[in-house]
């Protein structure tokens, strides 16, 4: 009996649409184009990464800084 119903540890839900991604640009100033990587999307411009779960980028702007006063 198997109950190997857990998702393995593969990458089948941190791949996003290769069609979704050529229209992503990160928020930061440079809107560079993401790259997909095995830990998400990465900006080349400022070298942030996004985590994708379930095959959906989650892509926040930058935390605002709360020293900026
Ligand atoms: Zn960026």
């Amino acid at each position: 009996m198997s109950q190997g119903a857990e998702h393995s540890s593969g990458a089948d839900s941190g791949e996003v649409d290769p069609k979704l991604l050529a229209l992503l640009r990160c928020p930061c100033p440079q809107h560079q184009p993401l790259q997909q990587r095995p830990d998400g999307l990465a900006c080349s411009g400022c070298e942030r990464v996004f985590p994708v779960v379930d095959g959906i980028p989650v892509i926040l702007p930058e935390p605002e800084d709360p020293s900026a006063d």
